[in-house]
């Protein structure tokens, strides 16, 4: 019978060794994978470091690391789990596995560069398991939501399913502006809100129904009308913007404010029985100039009247508004940016168009002039008003 030195002979014998210097000094090159348990983890880890826990390696690395030729280097807090976990991920068929001496201990004792990764609770674990199970959110993926800002523009039908979803996910901080107060006629589609919050500023509503279902997330509230004397500083330090609002003139400016700010804007509009949802992501995507460089006249424009629209119809587009924000937080998946996606609930089916840059928009053209942030008349024009 083989004793615990004899296996960790064994083992040593079939793999590479490292020393640190010679991995600090290459940290592009490697993919760090941390095999430690996690409190040893939450103390300290290499900068970038994937961690999986040695007694859960065999069934989680390849969700974390799929390219099997990858340069890989292993670490625990001495040298010995990170040899047989070396040994263990050459048996799965990784190619390029180096194991590091002295593990953490010494790369910590040579003064090379750690850091105290950003870790959760075990609250967080519990609320968001369901995500970490998801190879492609993790704990990373999960860290970074809760690090992240959205703004809401409007506490309305879109905004309502929207917010309810971000903040599930554990988005960190949600802005919403609204300048309305609850109303009756809102509660078939405005989720957010409730009968006994009739009366109630919307913001306020809105911040009510989010802490109480996500302590997690802060939520800054803007009781206030957008224009163009504060949509720069409320924009300000926000990563994704999502646009619930419903009239061109803000729309515009919207655009405007988020292509100065070099911020995306998830949009979303419905009408009756039918929506749509589409990524503007500035100057690699189209903006909404380039998709709509004029407003129908307003007879025509459903936005400038007070249009019917199936409640529900703002679930699924507010919906795919959460979706598509996460993905662009997360990097996920190939998002809506140049594509303009249209639902009928009658038909019961999508579709999707291209949507191109403009070369000559505008706002965000080859040969486009500095934006200007400027008020809209209210007729639904593009035109700023000459004041
Ligand atoms: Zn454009």
């Amino acid at each position: 019978m083989p004793s615990p030195r004899d296996l960790l002979n064994a083992a040593k014998a079939e793999i590479v060794e490292i020393d640190p210097h010679d991995v600090a000094a290459r940290l592009d090159h490697f993919t760090l994978l941390d095999v430690r348990e996690p409190d040893e983890y939450e103390q300290g880890a290499l900068p970038g470091a994937i961690h999986v826990p040695r007694g859960q390696l065999e069934f989680s690395i390849e969700g974390r690391l799929s390219d099997k030729g990858a340069p890989i280097a292993v670490y625990c807090a001495g040298g010995t789990r990170s040899a047989f976990a070396a040994k263990t991920l050459q048996d799965l068929g990784y190619r390029d596995v180096v194991s590091i001496t002295g593990g953490f201990n010494k790369w910590k004792d040579d003064g090379l560069v750690w850091t105290t990764p950003r870790t959760m609770t075990s609250d967080q674990r519990i609320r968001y398991h369901r995500h970490l199970l998801l190879p492609e959110v993790g704990e990373a993926g999960q860290t970074k939501l809760l690090d992240s800002k959205v703004l809401l523009l409007g506490a309305g039908g879109l905004g309502s399913p929207a917010a309810l979803y971000l903040a599930a996910a554990g988005i960190g901080t949600i802005g919403i502006i609204d300048m309305d107060v609850v109303d009756a006629s809102n509660l078939q589609r405005q989720i957010l809100h409730t009968i006994d919050r009739v009366g109630m500023r919307k913001v306020d509503s809105a911040r009510a129904a989010l802490t109480a279902m996500n302590p997690d997330v802060k939520v800054l509230t803007y009781d206030a009308r957008l224009g163009a004397d504060n949509i720069l500083d409320i924009f300000d330090g926000y990563d994704v913007i999502v646009d619930g609002t419903d009239n061109f003139p803000t729309r515009y400016l919207v655009n405007d404010a988020a292509l100065l700010k070099g911020i995306p804007v998830v949009h979303g509009s419905i009408f009756r029985f039918e929506g749509q949802a589409t990524v503007f992501n500035p100057y690699v995507g189209p903006c909404y100039r380039c998709m709509i460089p004029e407003p129908p006249p307003a007879e025509l424009a459903p936005s400038c009247v007070e249009a019917g629209v199936l409640g529900v119809l703002c679930g699924i587009i507010g919906s795919i508004q959460a979706v598509e924000t996460i993905k662009m937080l997360l990097e996920l998946g190939d998002p809506l940016v140049g594509r303009l996606l249209t639902y009928d609930a009658l038909e019961q089916s999508f579709r999707t168009f291209k949507v191109r840059r403009d070369p000559s928009c505008p706002a965000c053209g080859e040969n486009a002039g500095p934006i200007q942030i400027a008020e809209y008349d209210d007729l639904c024009m593009p035109h700023a008003v000459l004041v």
